[in-house]
């Protein structure tokens, strides 16, 4: 969601994915990482959103030092935080007081609160993740989901409609992120979003970051916006079916069935409503999509493609760009840059402004592709025209550390091996497919680390 935290917001079911890994974790909080540049971002999947994982809720702290390698996230420092929380969350009494929150309300609301020392596992959860990106599009796009988006639209259709009037955004966007967010608000979390966010503001390596989550609970829980039996979330502390972060909840949120509460949880058109004001406010650009898959022509250049910067859909067009369903482009003048998840061998879209606006809503590129695909097909629009290379093997972690290690071996400059594909790595692997008389379409596929292996 909205920025600041949003990231985190998801995190609710970490499948571990991948990251964007920022900060080592997945998802990690977008304020604290600095306006990302979105094309920069790595094309895998996030660890968040609605894509299932194994059990979560109940687990018990693992007692292991964090991998991260932070001195907070020790296990004696994290053993040690959770014996000072009480003076912890006393000691956060001023942040409150600055909200406007009240002595009676900040002694009622923390009463009895224990830190949730499982977040921690969660924290510093190591981005192994082999999902594809065409698996992970098919689980959140999947036909089921596709209908029953269809079905909430139809049953929300006046709503949807004076939501778009009000806000400008797109009902599909709005549909598409409920459902890759939270399945339709299905996978949203059971934890107490002020314990969550109480625990990872005392214990842990984003303190920082996360006490302005917590006393932005408390704000919402003293306003009487969501009863605190309904303000359950992730581990990170994003609730509701949109999977609000407090903070961004306060920025955003809104009042759309006019009741006097601000309910993202359980008000269908006040949930509706908030999200289309976030991406309002983050620069949606009403009338346009966020992009279109394309065909590129033979002998296509792809040094072009991954670049920062965005090219007017005319020049694009200009050097033999086509939409891939055939149709003109409804917009030449908008600016686009091209994308490849898959390299080469599968398809190629241009993203337009709009992409980056659902990439700060969660900021990974495989995020933003599943909730623009996920709503043309609500739109009544088809899968992808190019197939996915689904032969082509998923690199493992330890793999691309290799990959990076050999990339840097034979000179070519990746940066500190990290095991994510950014795009320093994806620069150097462009370098090497060229010099190799490959394709450089920067894909870390498993022909590249055979080749660099000398196989
Ligand atoms: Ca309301």
């Amino acid at each position: 969601m909205p920025n600041s935290t949003a990231n985190l917001r998801k995190a609710i079911p970490p499948l571990t994915a991948a990251l964007f890994a920022i900060a080592g974790f997945a998802h990690p909080l977008r304020a604290q990482d600095g306006p990302p540049a979105w094309l920069t971002r790595l094309f895998q999947p996030p660890a968040t959103a609605s894509v299932p994982a194994p059990g979560d809720a109940t687990a018990q702290w693992s007692g292991q030092s964090g991998a991260s390698g932070d001195p907070r996230m020790s296990a004696d420092a994290i053993r040690a935080a959770a014996a000072d929380f009480g003076n912890c969350i006393a000691g956060l009494w001023p942040d409150a007081e600055r909200r406007g929150i009240t002595r009676a309300n900040y002694e009622r609301f923390t009463a009895g609160l224990t830190p949730d020392l499982s977040i921690m596992d969660k924290l510093d959860a190591q981005p192994e993740f082999n999902m594809a990106p065409w698996d992970y599009l098919d689980l959140l796009a999947s036909d089921d989901r596709i209908a029953h988006g269809q079905q909430l639209l139809a049953q929300n259709a006046s709503t949807f409609a004076a939501v778009e009037r009000a806000y400008g955004v797109d009902r599909y966007i709005v549909a598409a992120i409920w459902g890759v967010e939270s399945n339709y608000g299905t996978m949203i979390g059971d934890r107490p979003v002020l314990r969550s966010t109480a625990t990872l503001a005392c214990v842990g390596r984003r303190r920082d970051f996360f006490r302005d989550e917590f006393s932005a609970t408390l704000e919402i829980l003293q306003r009487g916006d969501i009863p605190p039996d309904r303000l359950v979330g992730s581990w990170a502390g994003a609730f509701g079916p949109t999977q609000f972060m407090p903070t961004s909840f306060l920025r955003y949120a809104v009042d759309f069935d006019h009741d006097g509460r601000r309910d993202v949880v359980d008000s269908i058109p006040d949930m509706i409503a908030s999200t289309a004001n976030n991406l309002r406010m983050d620069g949606w650009a009403p009338g346009e999509t966020w992009g279109y898959e394309v065909a590129l022509p033979a002998n296509f250049n792809y040094l072009l493609a991954d670049s920062p910067r965005q090219t007017s859909v005319r020049q694009w067009e200009s050097l033999g760009l086509r939409r891939a369903n055939g149709r003109p482009f409804p917009h030449p003048a908008e600016r686009a840059s091209l994308l490849l998840p898959a390299g080469a061998r599968g398809p190629a879209f241009l993203m337009l402004r709009n992409f980056a606006v659902i990439m700060k809503y969660n900021p990974a590129e495989a995020y933003a592709l599943a909730t623009g695909y996920l709503a043309d097909r609500l739109r009544g629009g088809g899968p992808f025209v190019h197939p996915w290379p689904r032969d082509e093997r998923v690199l493992t972690l330890g793999e691309r550390y290799q990959l990076q290690q050999l990339l840097a071996q034979r000179g070519f400059a990746i940066g500190q091996p990290d095991g994510l594909i950014g795009p320093q790595t994806r620069l150097a692997i462009r370098s090497f497919q060229q010099s190799v008389g490959q394709i450089p379409d920067g894909f870390a596929s498993s022909e590249v680390l055979d080749k660099l292996q000398g196989r």
